[in-house]
C-alpha cells in the first residue's frame, strides 16, 4: 500500500482493524476508511483503535463504515489503493462476480491489494485434517493457479494489470501460506 504511493486508502472486509492501525501509523495515508458488514467487528475495530480518544485530527484521517462488499457502494469511489485482505474466501463463489464489480469497476482505486489463502499449503498444518478448511467461515480455498487465474482473469476484464506476490515463509513443493496479488489499474493513453 505504501509503495503503490496511496494517499487515501480503503480496508475492505477490515475486520477488528489490525491493518487500521498500521495504517494510520503512517502519515503518508491522509483518508483510511475500514468497511465491513459486521457491526460487532466494527465494533472491536473500534475499541482496538480507541476510536473515541483519538486526537480530533486523527478522528478525522480514519472512519468505519458500516457496508457490504456485495452491493455497490458510492462511498467507495475515488481512493486510490484498496486492500481486501483475508476476505474473499468468505464470499459465495457465486456471488463474487457482485464483488468484482463493486470493486474493479465502480470503487476503482488505482491499486488493490488483495490476499487469500493458499490451500496447497494447508498439508504444513499437521493439526488441520486433510481437505479442512483453515476457517469454519471460508467458502473456499483456492490453490495458486485458481487464484492466479481468477485474478488474471478479473485483472483483464476491469482493465488492471495483476502482479503475485508470497506471503509468509514459503516451500518449495506447496508456496507460501497466503498469496497475494497487487492490481493496478492500467493507465488510459
Ligand atoms: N481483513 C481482516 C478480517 C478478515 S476476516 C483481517 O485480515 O484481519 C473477513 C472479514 O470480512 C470479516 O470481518 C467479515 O465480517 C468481512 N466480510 C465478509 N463478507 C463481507 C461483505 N460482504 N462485505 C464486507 N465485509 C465482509
Amino acid at each position: 500500500m505504501k509503495a503503490s504511493g496511496a494517499q487515501s486508502v480503503l480496508d475492505l472486509g477490515c475486520g477488528e482493524g489490525k491493518l487500521l492501525r498500521l495504517l494510520l501509523s503512517e502519515r503518508q495515508f491522509t483518508k483510511i476508511v475500514g468497511l465491513d458488514v459486521s457491526h460487532r467487528v466494527l465494533e472491536f475495530a473500534a475499541d482496538n483503535l480507541n476510536y473515541e480518544r483519538l486526537p480530533t485530527m486523527q478522528k478525522e484521517r480514519i472512519k468505519l463504515w458500516h457496508g457490504s462488499l456485495m452491493y455497490r457502494d458510492s462511498r467507495l469511489s475515488g481512493f486510490d489503493a484498496a486492500a481486501v485482505v483475508e476476505v474473499i474466501e468468505h464470499l459465495d463463489p457465486p456471488r463474487l462476480a457482485a464483488f468484482e464489480r463493486v470493486l474493479f469497476e465502480f470503487a476503482r482505486p488505482a491499486t488493490v491489494v488483495l490476499t487469500t489463502p493458499n490451500c496447497e499449503y494447508n498439508v504444513k498444518w499437521e493439526s488441520l485434517p486433510a481437505g479442512k478448511f483453515r476457517h469454519r467461515d471460508h467458502r473456499f480455498e483456492w490453490a495458486r493457479s485458481e487464484f492466479q487465474s481468477w485474478a488474471n482473469n478479473t485483472a483483464a476484464r476491469f482493465g488492471y494489470t495483476v502482479r503475485f506476490q508470497p506471503v509468509g515463509p514459503e516451500d518449495d513443493a506447496v508456496g507460501p501460506p497466503t498469496q497475494m496479488a497487487v492490481f493496478e489499474i492500467e493507465e488510459k493513453t
